[in-house]
């Protein structure tokens, strides 16, 4: 768009599955925070709030509805079904790239600190495209949550991938950053993976988390499992290396078990030799099965991307913007 750096346009992308509870809450806080925003004159007065309904089965949406009614800011996305976290998040950001000079993400519950939002146009006028959040301490996770987190960060640093630890997906985007990320044609969608990597300025800035006012935790264990497994296979072909490391192991132990046969043999122990041929049966059948299963697993992947599916469809749209709103 118009790439404004003072007083831009902001548009705040909030994701919302099943949060009857937290959404009047929230909204009314966000409002009071735009508002502010526009009377420092940090940003424009054509700034606006987007919810976008991943597909929720409460009264999300009729909320969503209400707010519409109530002002001019806010506008609603609406996906026909549930489509995870990270398809929303982007759908809202691809829906607020025409119209935005930047974008702030932040999940619908608020637990990310609100009043770290100016900081982050602080670095966005300072040139940033675009500005990624690290909580400051996980401190409000229960002990699995911090553990997991930090093994799936690990993970991913190890394998390669280019991701800040602690991120969260509170992060300010300008409309540059928004038009680079919407050339990546992928379904499995890993935004803390894919932003880094798109290689403009960025910055850091560090925010408080708090627990969960209203309603629960929305990230099931299986939604969590999803997401590493999207981060890991979506980034890294590590795993192949990994196999042809164990194809070396396996052979170098092949060798010596085929010293050990052939002495067995030669000194007429043939039936000792017996346990050595199954042992190394089992031995190469467990690498060739693991390794068949991690090809496996990129050749699936590779057929879920050659379909092309829509990554989303909006059921409906409601905006003050006049747009007819987007397809994926
Ligand atoms: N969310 C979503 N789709 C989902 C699950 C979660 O849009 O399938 C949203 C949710 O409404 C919230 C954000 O993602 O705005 C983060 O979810 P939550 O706060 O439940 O996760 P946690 O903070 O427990 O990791
Ligand atoms: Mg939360």
């Amino acid at each position: 768009m118009v790439g404004n750096r003072q007083q831009g346009i902001l548009y705040i992308v909030v994701p919302c599955y099943n949060e009857e509870e937290a959404i009047k809450v929230s909204a009314k806080k966000l409002w009071e925070k735009l508002s502010q925003l526009k009377s420092d004159k940090l940003i424009s007065e054509k700034s606006r709030i987007v919810f976008v309904d991943d597909g929720s089965k409460d009264r999300t949406w009729e909320l969503i509805k209400e707010l519409y009614e109530s002002s001019d800011e806010i506008i609603g996305l609406r996906f026909a079904h549930n489509r995870g976290h990270q398809n929303a998040i982007l759908a809202g950001m691809m829906y607020a790239k025409d119209y935005c000079d930047f974008v702030i993400t932040i999940d619908a519950d608020l637990q990310q600190d609100i009043n770290a939002m100016e900081s982050f146009i602080n670095e966005y006028v300072l040139g940033s495209e675009i500005v990624f959040g690290v909580r400051n301490s996980r401190d409000t996770d229960g002990f699995f949550k911090k553990a997991s987190a930090t093994i799936f960060y690990k993970t991913m640093r190890f394998l390669g991938c280019n991701i800040y630890e602690n991120s969260a997906d509170y992060r300010l985007m300008s409309a540059k950053a928004l038009d680079a990320l919407s050339e990546y044609g992928e379904v499995n969608l890993f935004l803390r993976g894919i932003i880094p990597d798109i290689g403009l300025k960025t910055s850091v800035v560090h925010f408080d988390v708090f627990p969960r006012e209203q309603g629960t935790s929305k990230y099931s264990l299986s939604k969590m499992i999803t997401l590493a497994v999207d981060g890991i296979t979506s980034f890294s072909i590590k795993p192949i290396r990994l196999v042809f490391t164990m194809g070396i192991i396996s052979l170098v132990i092949g060798f010596f078990m085929v010293i050990h046969i052939l002495y067995e043999h030669y000194f007429g122990y043939t039936v000792n030799g017996w346990s050595s041929i199954l042992m190394s049966i089992w031995l190469l059948g467990g690498a060739i099965l693991i390794s068949l299963g991690i090809i496996g697993e990129y050749v699936g992947r590779n057929y879920m991307e050659t379909k092309h599916r829509p990554r989303y469809y909006f059921w409906e749209t409601l905006s003050h913007d006049g747009g007819d709103g987007a397809q994926g």
